[in-house]
């Protein structure tokens, strides 16, 4: 099976998020409600390879951030993971307790990982999104007119 931005679309769309009232942090919030779950974020010091990661603990999901990367990248970053935790991939899980560690091993292992079925879908699902948030700030500023299918072809060309 080829690679279809279906499921993303129709994700996003569920969603119902108030796109135009988007911040990272109010976005996170809603996530973690929708999923019953507590999505902490915490800043982290990956080197430049790595924006952010996401690790399923036994209660909270995490999402570690590289604290040096500028802020429109670390929206995207954790956009991307929360696209990851969205979809139901397996990710990475661990003890709460031995936290290092496994980001360790998760900054190797991520190095190596660039592309895959879940990787492009996590990355499909922070574009979309951000997608969605300008579209709102436009429409707000022009007036009606855009719903999610007017984005469709848009996405399908745009990347
Ligand atoms: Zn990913």
């Amino acid at each position: 099976m080829g690679r279809t931005l279906e499921p993303i679309t129709a994700l996003v769309e569920s969603l119902d998020f108030n796109w135009f009232d988007f911040s990272i942090d109010s976005f996170v919030r809603f996530v973690a409600h929708r999923q019953r779950r507590a999505v902490l974020l915490f800043p982290w010091a990956f080197d430049a390879a790595i924006t952010a990661a996401w690790v399923r603990g036994q209660k909270h999901d995490f999402i570690f951030v590289r604290q040096s990367a500028p802020p429109v990248l670390q929206t995207h970053g954790i956009l991307h993971e929360l696209g990851h935790l969205l979809l139901g991939h397996r990710g990475i899980s661990m003890d709460d307790s031995d936290i290092a560690e496994v980001l360790q091993l998760l900054a190797i292992r991520k190095s190596s990982v660039t592309d895959g079925l879940e990787e492009q879908q996590a990355e499909d699902f922070a574009q979309l999104v951000s997608l969605c948030i300008r579209q709102a700030r436009r429409h707000h500023r022009e007036g009606p007119g855009t719903t999610i299918d007017a984005l469709r072809p848009v996405a399908e060309s745009g990347f």
